[in-house]
Formats: structure tokens, sequence, C-alpha cells
């Protein structure tokens, strides 16, 4: 019988086919105790397993360095530094010989102790190395054992892939061309998982609780990656339902294709600039083929996560040197370093606080560690000198913080000049606006830089009071709030005022609606996720510039989200209208 589940939409599109499930390795290893003469022999096999899972671990990190590059490999660093931690060894060889204790039993008990200890801790990064540690210790009971564990690199048939959690070492061993959609039962849309699925372009569903246990290798699912569900075994009616939607999804995105290699221009002439939103520079060539004209936001922070130390002046440099010049003569606008609000790096030791997304982040902290932030900021300029870079520092509230981040820039610079390295002179510099006090002041701050980039993401959560990542009160967070719409019209006035360009790189320049809009207020570039790019473009071409100046004429009076929402839908012509409908279902 059909069984629907609700998770989160991850990455779009529609598919069905045969379930394959990875289980959770829930081994059972009995006790096993040992007599004092085989004791050397144990601590053999323990030397031996985890020699052998090195091996696997750096075989592993290479071929995900050559797929996905090093960035997305970087994840093995801190399992092999598990391997090589004497305190992790020390543990199970002292149970060895101590308790007596088979090698893999005396490792279970340790894994399990440490879980323990790890659950208990409320904190992002301890729990990504508790996944970690899980991690290297299967694959050392694997090797202990001599198990063969199946692995997606075995697939011969086209599957889904059905899993608790898809760790890197699985993405790293899956055939790409094997795997046609996830499912995971824990994750975010901003998890592993679902950056993966995109990067795919593979529909997903992530965060559906408990899919593992409902579902078995060859079960028939069906993954609706647009609207996050999930349904084992169809019915016949079901799947007829969904062969429609499918082709009407399959005609719509084969239509969105032919826009890539044309402008993002308006029927009546008006150009904007159509980037693309990145983590690492291996997505970059993606974006180009979905008509990004080039880079509108790189979120450096993924380059200090995953690992125990601070990047380098010269990796960093290599990562936005390779950037710029796969970029070429098009723009990518590199963005400073954004930790703290949910995204933590434990061993910058930055102690707790009540209120992370209001606390030390982003320019915050890099104000208050200019050591690490002016080992980034002289890797950017150098690299500037081999591509169109623009720097942006994010969550920028006040003008005195942005002089004293361009005093910090004006410093780095002189020191390149004194050491002769070259870098380029004329390098746009820009500021997100992202608080609800940079919008307001944003007259102030536009004499200050060459741009804005807008962060609605944030913007949103601070204006109305509503916090981005909790679904209880996720009703409430509402981009066409009339609040939200006057301090855009604002920063968008603002800056032209001054007379410099804006942009928006938050999720809203990457909805239908929200693109004709922004389109109306002047918005001159607009940075999107990567699938949305051409949907983006397509709704841009659909329209003219003057029929979205007088939507927003109408709106800017209008006093709720219903009204605007409500007024937008019944003013469209039909053209986009046919084109927002078929393009919400893709979100
Ligand atoms: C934003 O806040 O809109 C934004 C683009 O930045 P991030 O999502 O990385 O906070
Ligand atoms: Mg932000």
């Amino acid at each position: 019988m059909e069984n629907n589940f609700k998770g989160i939409p991850a990455s779009p599109g529609i598919i069905s086919g045969k379930a394959f499930v990875i289980d959770r390795d829930n081994f059972v290893i009995e006790k096993k105790k040992i007599i004092q003469g085989q004791i050397k022999n144990e601590l053999l096999r323990l030397n031996r397993a985890v020699v052998n899972t090195k091996r696997e671990i750096f075989e592993l990190k290479e071929r995900l360095s050559k797929e996905l590059g090093d960035s997305e490999a970087r994840i093995f660093d801190a399992h092999l530094l598990i391997l090589e931690d004497p305190v992790f060894t020390k543990d199970i060889i002292d149970k060895i010989e101590k308790e007596k204790l088979s090698a893999e039993y005396a490792l279970s008990e340790i894994l399990e102790k440490t879980a323990l200890v790890f659950e208990k801790i409320n904190d992002i990064y301890l729990k990504e190395r508790s996944a970690d540690l899980k991690d290297v210790g299967r694959r050392l009971i694997h090797n202990l054992l001599g198990y063969k564990k199946r692995t997606i690199s075995e697939l011969d048939k086209k599957v889904i892939i059905i899993a608790h959690d898809i760790s890197p070492s699985d993405t790293a061993s899956m055939k790409k061309d094997k795997v046609i959609g996830f499912a995971t039962d824990i994750g975010g849309q901003t998890s592993h998982t679902a950056i993966i699925a995109r990067s795919l372009a593979i529909p997903a569903v992530v965060g559906l609780r408990n899919i593992i246990g409902s579902v078995k290798t060859g079960d028939e699912v069906l993954i609706d990656g647009n609207q996050g569900i999930v349904i084992i075994e169809p019915s016949d009616k079901t799947l007829k339902a969904y062969q429609s939607i499918k082709k009407k999804f399959q005609v719509f995105e084969k239509e969105l294709k032919k826009v890539t290699k044309l402008p993002a221009e308006t029927q009546d002439g008006h150009s904007v600039e159509l980037v693309g939103n990145i983590e690492s520079p291996e997505e970059i060539d993606t974006v180009l083929a979905h008509g990004g004209e080039g880079i509108g936001l790189f979120r450096t922070e993924f380059l200090y996560l995953n690992r125990n130390n601070l990047p380098t002046e010269e990796e960093q440099f290599e990562v936005y040197k390779k950037a710029a010049e796969k970029v070429g003569a098009r723009p990518i606008i590199i963005r400073t370093l954004d930790i703290g609000g949910d995204k933590f790096i434990s061993y910058m030791d930055i102690s707790p606080e009540v209120n992370p997304f209001l606390g030390l982040r982003a320019i915050r902290l890099c104000l208050e560690h200019p050591e690490i932030f002016k080992v980034q900021l002289r890797a950017i300029l150098r690299a500037s000198a081999f591509g169109q870079i623009k720097i942006m520092f994010p969550m920028i509230s006040g003008l005195s913080q942005l002089k004293e981040a361009k005093r910090i820039l004006n410093e780095v610079k002189e020191g390149l000049e004194k050491d002769k390295i070259g870098y380029d002179k004329d390098m746009e510099l820009g500021v997100m606006v992202e608080t609800p006090s940079a919008a307001v002041i944003a007259d102030i701050l536009a004499k200050e830089v060459d741009f804005f980039s807008i962060g609605t993401n944030d913007l949103i959560q601070y204006t109305l009071a509503v916090e981005r990542t909790n679904e209880k009160i996720a009703y409430l967070y509402e981009p066409l709030h009339p609040a939200i719409i006057r301090l855009l019209k604002n920063i968008i006035d603002a800056g032209h005022k001054e007379g410099i360009w804006v942009g928006l790189c938050g999720e809203m320049a990457s909805i239908p609606l929200f693109v004709i809009i922004l389109l109306g207020m002047g918005l001159d570039e607009f940075s999107t996720n990567i699938v949305s790019l051409p949907l983006v473009k397509k709704i841009i071409r659909s329209t003219t510039y003057r029929d979205a100046k007088i939507l927003v004429d109408n709106i800017m009076g209008l006093s709720s989200s219903v009204e605007i929402r409500k007024y937008i839908q019944d003013n469209l012509t039909n053209v986009i209208k046919e084109e927002l409908i078929t393009g919400e279902k893709t979100k």
C-alpha cells in the first residue's frame, strides 16, 4: 500500500525508481574475552585495521578531491586525524590489555562511550565531529571483521538512495550516473546531502525523520523534490498524476534551458546582471552552464569548516585565484568570513552565546580577531590580480564598523605594496545590507562603498524578529511584509542616488514572484542559487521593465503581505502568470 512521507525539499525535480537502502550498520558485536597470550595478536589486528582504514580514507580523499574538489575532500582530514589521535587508540589498547577484550569489542565500547558524551553536548561542530567518529569507527570495525559492505560504488542499475544520512565517504564512492535521487532521515536545506544533490541537479528530500525504517531495497519509490514528498510503493493513480506533473515540469525545464545563453534583459531592453551563489569554486562551472554571468556571492566560511585549524593565507590565495581564473572576465564577489549564527568553528574557542544570530557573527568576529581577518583580506587581494574579484563585508550594522573594516583593508593593501605584491587597485568594495540598521542608513553607507548586496535571508529575520532556522514561526517569515518591501526600496533608491549599483544575493532573488518586484524596484544584480538561474532569467525576459515598475508603484501603499501577494497575482500578464505558477512548483 502507498505510504507518504513529508520532509524538507532539498533539490527540485520529480523522479521514481527502485530504492537502494543504505542501512545504518547496526552491528551486534558480541562481548569476547581473550586470554593473556592473545593480547599481542589483538593489538596486531588493531594496528593492521588502523593502517588499512587510513589507506582506504586516503584513496577516498583522492577520489573525492578529483570529483568535487579539495574543499569537499577536506572532511577526510578530520577522519585521518581521529585515527592518528593517540588518545583514541590508547583507550582501545588499554581495554584490550587491561580488560582483556577482543579488539572489535574494545573499539565498539569506546565508540559507544564517546557517542554518549557527544549526544549531551549542544554544539553543531561537535555533533559533526561525532558523525566523523562514527564513520571512522564503522570503517575500523569493517576492517577488523574483514566485512565488505555493499557500497554505492557497486551499483549497476539506476536507483534512489534511501539512508539515515549520506556520509561524505558514501558520496565519494557513488557512481553519479546511477543515483537518480536521494531521501534521508536527517538534514536540512544546507546539509551536506542537500548541497551535493543540488550540485548534481538530482531530486532530493531530507529531514524525513524515519524513512529508512519504512522502505526496503527494491521497493518502488517516488521523490518529489519540489514539495519535499516521498511516496513508497505509489499507487497507479498517484503515478499517473505525477506523470502529468512530471511531463509539464520536463517541458518547462526544456524551455528554460533555451534561455541560458540569452541575456538577462526585459522585453523593453532593460538589462540586469544575473549571477550565482556558490560555496566552493567547484560550483562555478555549473553556474556558468545554467546561464549565470558570474558569481554574486562566494560564501568563504566553508573554507574554514570541517577542519581543525584556520586556513593559511597561501591556501586561501590558491582557492580565490583558482575561482577568479575560472570565472575569467566575469565578476566574482568574495564575501569575507561569515562565521557565527548557525555556522561555528570550534577550534576558535568562542564561548557559547544565548542568541548566536545576534552575537559575535561575521564582520563583528573579524573585527574582534583582526589577525584572522587580515590573512583573508591579504589572500583575496593577492588573488584579485588574476581576475575580476570584488570584495564584500557581511553583517555591517553601522558606519564606524564599516570604516574600521575599511581601515584594516587599507592597512593590508599597504602591506602588499611594501612587499611589492600585486593586487587590483581598482577592486570594488561592497557591503551586504542585511541588518535593519544598515537598510535604514543605506544613504550614509552608500557614500563609503562601490556597491550593495542585499542579504534578505538575514534582513527578513532581523527586521521581522523571526529566526530563519525556526520551523515553528516560519509562517511569520514574510518576504512580502510591507516593512521588507519598504526597506528594499529604500536600499535600492539610496544606492542609486549615490551612484552605486545594488544587487541581492538572498534566496528572495531566486523566487519568481519576488523577481518581478525586485526588477520593478530597479535592482541591478540578481544573485541566485544555481538551480534557479534559468527560471529567473526566463521571468526577467518575459516581462517589461515598465510593467514591473508600475506594479511596484501600486504595491508600495498596500498594508499587508496578503494584499501585496494578491495584487501581484491579479495584475500579472497571462504569460508571466503561467511561468510563475509552474515556476513556484519547482521551488
Ligand atoms: C543573506 O543573509 O541573505 C545571505 C545571502 O547570506 P547568508 O544566507 O549566507 O547569511
Ligand atoms: Mg546573511
